[in-house]
């Protein structure tokens, strides 16, 4: 019998599959690393199973305790599954740029979710980043997980993620190609493979408005590039302690407008109903095509699932509202049938 114990037991072991259609123009071969066959629809299942496991061992969550997390969704839903197998309460904080559905999502797994504003500086008391930490302290039998600091997180990712990849790839990848956000997939895979074989060439993909590239080349945190954009589950404006930024090779900043339009054509081009950072992250890959040669193997990776951006970047209309598409007169649709 082939029977899991439980939903967590199905974590990990992603599909690695290879691209065929949007890098046609590439001399190489590209594999998306494809997370979003995790339960909770993404890779943060990995890290937040991990971040429990820890927690669990280290004596900080303990039976019947509440876990309390800023998370914009995809953190959140791993938690939560998590939580519901091994008997826990779970509050998250989240932002109010996150889509809705992510935070309903959350709820129907049985967790609580406070929304607080996006735009706030993270040490004002109204940040999510905040208000996580005051729950921490006023909820009794409570473990806040900080994905941002907690190292379970890219060690989750130095255990499974980077292992599968060299697996996979009969150990041929030469670049690894990821959105970075906590740093916690980027550093941790980049670490194992590395420690495999230290010339693959680790790429993190950012995006405009996040201080993260610019810390990379010059060590500066400069909140004068930081502004708000429209992109979501990657990019800082801080520097989390998952980043070892030794194993990373190079920083690619990607605008939300190339990133939506790329998550779409991953979806009609490759089957691929991914999330807006896959689409950043083969956007950021596209930018850096002329750097890779024929015998070159790419890996990279697609963290969610696009069903939870359905009224984002796959709705024409959010899409036309911010000019990421052109709005088709009947001329346009009627030629384009021609
Ligand atoms: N994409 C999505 C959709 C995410 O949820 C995250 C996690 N915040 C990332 C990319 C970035 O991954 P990491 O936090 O491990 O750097």
């Amino acid at each position: 019998m082939d029977i899991k114990n439980n939903i967590l037991e199905t974590i990990g072991n992603t599909p690695l599959i290879r691209l065929n259609k949007v890098t046609r123009n590439f001399p190489c071969t590209v594999a998306a690393k494809v997370d979003y066959f995790n339960p909770g629809n993404s890779i943060k299942d990995r890290m937040a199973l991990k971040m429990v496991e820890i927690a669990e061992k280290e004596g900080k969550l303990k039976p019947g305790g509440t876990i309390i997390e800023g998370t914009s969704g995809n953190t959140g839903m791993g938690l939560a599954l998590a939580a519901v197998v091994k008997g826990y309460k779970c509050i998250f904080v989240t932002t109010d740029k996150q889509s809705k559905e992510k935070a309903d999502i959350l709820k129907a797994v049985g967790a609580e979710v406070i929304v607080c504003p996006t735009n706030v500086a993270p040490e004002d008391p109204r940040s999510y980043y905040s208000v996580a930490a005051r729950l921490a302290k006023e909820v009794p039998n409570s473990y806040h997980m900080n994905q941002y600091d907690n190292l379970a997180n890219r060690l989750a990712h130095y255990e499974t993620t980077g292992p599968e990849i060299w697996k996979q790839t009969d150990g041929k990848i030469t670049h690894l190609v990821c959105t970075a956000g906590t740093g916690g997939t980027i550093t941790g895979a980049a670490m194992y493979l590395k420690e495999k074989n230290p010339n693959i060439q680790v790429w993190a993909i950012d995006v405009y408005g996040s201080l993260l590239t610019k810390y990379f080349r010059t060590g500066e945190i400069d909140m004068g590039e930081v502004h708000p954009y429209i992109s979501e589950g990657f990019g800082e404006d801080f520097v989390p302690k998952n980043y070892e930024m030794r194993v990373i090779d190079h920083f690619e900043q990607v605008t939300d407008k190339d990133g939506a339009v790329m998550a779409r054509r991953l979806a009609k081009e490759e089957g691929l109903f991914c999330g807006y950072s896959a689409g950043s992250c083969l956007q950021g890959l596209m930018q850096l095509k002329d750097r890779l040669k024929k015998d070159d193997l790419v890996v990279c990776i697609l963290h969610d699932h696009g069903s939870r951006y359905v009224g984002k970047i796959y709705n024409d209309q959010w899409m036309m509202e911010r000019g990421f598409l052109d709005v088709k007169t009947f001329k346009d649709i009627v030629s384009s049938r021609a």
